[in-house]
């Protein structure tokens, strides 16, 4: 099996393979690099992307390290060309420089007015279940990082956990999932690894994951199928899963749980006492750990009540309030509000003066002085103070004041988390096995 870009990447780009295209800090696009001999939709470079900071032949961001920035390249746009300059094709943007849209990055040129002298650049990502939640094409609402991150550690989720996961929705806590479980890719049937079973009722969205985790080579990690767990429950291709981490993410957790018992349960949420040949989909010699993602309080008491009938222990519920702090320093000396475009210009130099002679002096400091900042932060009031000149003030005529603003627009989707954990069934046999592999007082 060729390994995933997922999970064991290259160090240099490939074909075939999903690269994340970064156009600007929050901008990514997933292509898939494709190397083509000869003209290609009127390119004569062959596939080419087109962006609006302008045209990248893949055959440009192909055999490049994993990161690399990549300028824009002057194309022959053949007939299409023509077209646009005539006016013909419309659904194309005008392309710019990147620095138009907010990337800081420097050595973006200036925007020229034509496709064929495009001059911004992108970065070509390594693709990683991160970039792939910030990019993914949405079929559902989707798991953001922040709830996955904290989840996939809650429910122990290591290299060689097995996971049931449902529904698959659109795939982004699939990814990061495999991720966390893969311990290589199974030689044979009998060889257990690291696995995620996907489950999703929904064809056509069944339909593009299987499509997608072929695509991402993520096919011997992840095995989707397609069913209403609620009716059919966990069992895939007649054998358990033998899980010991569970993810919900349902509108009704609740009517999926009594399939996650040891045995089987009767509607009224009893212990089968006689369960005949069911078989349970979980890893009968481990704890399971679960977690339910639901939106709404009632859900969750639902799906509390069913996993305490069911014999769940140490249930809690969390909510992930994810805050991403931007810790920037204001422009130095613009304590004063200029009143005229004189005024500003010149009060601009004399800061950019006095910032100046400060790095100056700073770089002419002996090391063992430059180590201790000149500048300490008072906790108290986060005001600078100058500590030579004893002055407690603002110098921000130096440095401008530290501030910082939350991202308020930081996507998660605020859901409630249920975890709980089902302890392993422990009878006289077990004792005995125990006594067996570690006998008392030994
Ligand atoms: N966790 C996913 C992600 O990160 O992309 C998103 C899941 S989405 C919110 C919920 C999915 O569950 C939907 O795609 C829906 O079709 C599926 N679903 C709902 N009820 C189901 C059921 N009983 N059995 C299987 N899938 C179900």
């Amino acid at each position: 099996h060729a390994p995933s870009p997922f999970l064991a990447p290259s160090s240099k780009t490939q074909p075939n393979t999903l690269a994340i295209i970064s156009l600007s800090k929050d901008n990514f696009q997933p292509i898939t690099l494709q190397q083509s001999a000869g003209a290609v939709d009127g390119y004569a470079e062959g596939v080419t992307l087109n962006t609006r900071f302008g045209s990248f032949p893949h055959s440009t961001l192909l055999d490049v390290p994993w990161g690399s920035q990549v300028r824009a390249s002057v194309v022959d746009t053949g007939s299409r060309g023509r077209k646009r300059r005539r006016g013909e094709v419309e659904d194309e943007e005008t392309p710019t420089s990147n620095a138009d849209d907010g990337n800081d990055t420097p050595g973006s040129a200036p925007a020229k007015k034509a496709i064929v002298a495009a001059s911004g650049f992108v970065y070509v990502l390594r693709p990683t279940p991160e970039l792939w939640t910030s990019s993914l094409p949405h079929r559902t609402q989707v798991v953001y990082t922040p709830d996955y991150s904290y989840v996939l550690q809650r429910i122990r989720a290591r290299p060689g956990s097995r996971i049931i996961e449902a529904g698959a929705g659109s795939g982004s806590f699939t990814h990061a999932s495999a991720r966390a479980v893969y311990n290589g890719y199974p030689k044979s049937d009998t060889d257990v690894k690291g696995k995620v079973f996907s489950f999703e009722f929904h064809e056509p969205r069944f339909q593009k994951m299987q499509v997608e985790i072929k695509d991402h080579l993520l096919d011997g990690v992840v095995q989707v199928t397609h069913r209403d767990v609620c009716d059919g429950g966990f069992i895939v291709d007649g054998k358990s899963p033998k899980a010991n981490a569970i993810f919900l993410d349902l509108p009704a957790p609740w009517e999926a749980l009594h399939h996650l018992s040891r045995r089987k349960t009767l509607k009224e949420g009893k212990l089968d006492e006689n369960p005949g040949d069911w078989v349970s989909p979980l890893d009968p010699d481990q704890s399971v750990y679960i977690c339910t993602f639901s939106p709404c309080i009632e859900q969750v008491t639902r799906t509390v009540t069913e996993l305490r009938t069911l014999g769940w222990t140490d249930i809690d519920m969390v909510e992930i309030a994810h805050r991403r702090l931007n810790i920037m320093r204001d422009r130095a000396g613009v304590s004063t509000a200029p009143t005229d475009v004189t005024e500003a210009v010149k009060k601009l130099k004399v800061d950019l003066k006095r910032t100046q002679e400060f790095h100056k002096a700073q770089i002419s400091q002996p090391v063992s002085d430059a180590s201790e900042s000149k500048m300490d932060v008072d906790e108290t009031t986060s005001t600078w103070t100058d500590k030579e000149s004893g002055k407690n003030g603002d110098p921000s005529w130096i440095q401008g004041n530290v501030v910082h603003r939350t991202e308020n627009d930081v996507k998660t989707h605020t859901s409630y988390l249920v975890f709980a954990i089902l302890p392993r069934e422990w009878d006289a046999a077990a004792e005995e096995a125990a006594m067996v592999k570690w006998p008392c007082g030994q």
